[in-house]
């Protein structure tokens, strides 16, 4: 007998073209996948999800963030001094495989308690063979969907010979856990522009068809790699504010797509590189970064980025204006970024940038079932119908109500399904205790 479950009269944003949104319909889940999407389905013999006063989206999906931070929450609250290089990155030393199994657990839970479903976990944490273990099974363990991305930045001391050995731990990684069919998939994270590395572990990565990250904090790196011909769709550019916009034109006839993260990348610099990437058609998905910092709360950081995108518009747009007054003329164009295409980006274009677009990203029948449930109440629905501006100006986390990957549910009426908070709460302070001494 198939595991249905019937999700009935929720208001839906299925960010599939074909099928559009509807006001009320139910989703029919079958052994973990859906079924059928549309009004008055038959769910006979289903599991009943009561969906009424709820808008329905694909599953959040967070494109850039390392869990390993999760256990020193708010250990860099002030990114602007420096800190982060100089104090947080030299704690990695001290971590244990055992911290990183922590950190990824609970972070792991954190994101899904915010709707956030598959999660880029850049791991640059890795400095013996039971490192990325660790880290997986922790994430197998809470149930989000994860493209773990094995980083080949060298952490010190380094249980690794050298890089050789380095990628030979990277592909058993890859051979045991990469599962396109199940929760886990394997990514890598290549070292920064400059490295002697970096070559050869785009090459390893290629070799296996698996995706890639590199973190991109200078103008010129875009250039370097063109001269050397490593671009490709297959390389996520990470955080990029300096890019110049040639750069940025050579990214997008590669098809290479840019992530940035809200937070993490307004802190003292400049932000205007999403304007400037979406202008040239590179496309362009968002993460939480740095949990050291601040939440992983993928959709908090899209308000972040609705807000700082508004407010860098607006600046611009005041730039041309005569007018005086408090609204300046609005031009095509303006605002870059409404709620409905942020929404966009951590749905249906990271599932496509991330190789995961034929299992995740929209509620098109036949996709895996991740799904978010956000109720309207308690205090009303929004007058216009624009559900995705309802979800992302008029809801918090508090209104997340349940959460489904790959059909599971893992939160349930604002309560996350096999979370310890007592366990949650010793592991931080084993892991402090450890780390911190
Ligand atoms: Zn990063």
């Amino acid at each position: 007998m198939a595991n249905r479950i019937h999700i009935r009269d929720a208001q839906l944003v299925t960010m599939d073209q074909a099928l559009g949104d509807f006001a009320s319909a139910d989703i029919l889940i079958e052994d973990g996948a859906i079924r059928a999407v549309g009004p008055s389905l038959d769910g006979s013999g289903a599991e009943t999800i009561d969906g009424a006063g709820m808008i329905a989206l694909p599953g959040i999906i967070d494109a850039h963030t390392c869990l390993w931070q999760t256990v020193l929450r708010g250990y860099v609250p002030d990114l602007w001094p420096g800190a982060y290089y100089a104090k947080l990155l030299p704690l990695r030393s001290r971590y244990t495989a055992d911290d990183n199994f922590n950190a990824a657990w609970i972070g792991g839970f954190e994101m899904l308690s915010y709707g956030t479903t598959t999660v880029v976990d850049y791991c640059h944490d890795i400095r013996g063979p039971t490192f990325a273990p660790a880290s997986i099974a922790a994430l197998k363990e809470t149930g989000i969907r994860h493209l773990f991305t094995y980083s080949f930045m060298p952490v010190a001391p380094d249980a690794f010979a050298g890089p050789q050995d380095r990628l030979a731990d990277g592909r058993r990684v890859y051979d045991e856990f990469h599962d396109p069919e199940g929760l886990t998939t394997i990514g890598f994270g290549v070292e920064s522009i400059g490295a002697p590395g970096l070559e050869q572990q785009l090459t390893f990565a290629r070799d296996l068809r698996a995706p890639s990250c590199i973190h991109v904090n200078e103008t010129g790196t875009i250039d370097k790699l063109v001269a050397r011909g490593l671009l490709g769709p297959d390389l996520l550019v990470i955080h990029g504010n300096l890019i110049s916009n040639p750069e940025l034109e050579r990214m997008a006839s590669a098809g290479m797509p840019l992530c940035f993260t809200p937070t993490a990348d307004t802190q003292g610099t400049p932000a205007d590189v999403v304007r400037r990437a979406i202008e040239r058609g590179v496309d362009v998905v968002f993460g939480c970064d740095i949990p050291c910092t601040v939440a992983s709360n993928t959709l908090g950081e899209l308000r972040v980025m609705f807000n700082v995108q508004g407010y860098l518009d607006g600046a611009m747009e005041r730039s041309f204006s005569t007018v005086l007054g408090r609204r300046p003329p609005v031009r095509p164009g303006l605002p870059l970024l409404t709620p409905r295409r942020l929404i966009e980006a951590a749905t249906i274009t990271a599932a496509r940038v991330l190789g995961l677009g034929d299992r995740i990203g929209s509620l098109t029948p036949g996709k895996r079932a991740d799904i978010v449930l956000i109720a309207k109440g308690p205090f009303g629905d929004s007058v216009v119908d624009d559900a995705c501006a309802h979800v992302l100006l008029q809801t918090s986390p508090r209104d997340i109500d349940t959460v489904l990957v790959d059909g599971k549910v893992r939160m349930k009426e604002g309560v996350l399904q096999g979370f310890d908070a007592r366990r949650a709460a010793a592991m931080v302070s084993d892991s402090r205790r450890r780390i911190l001494g």
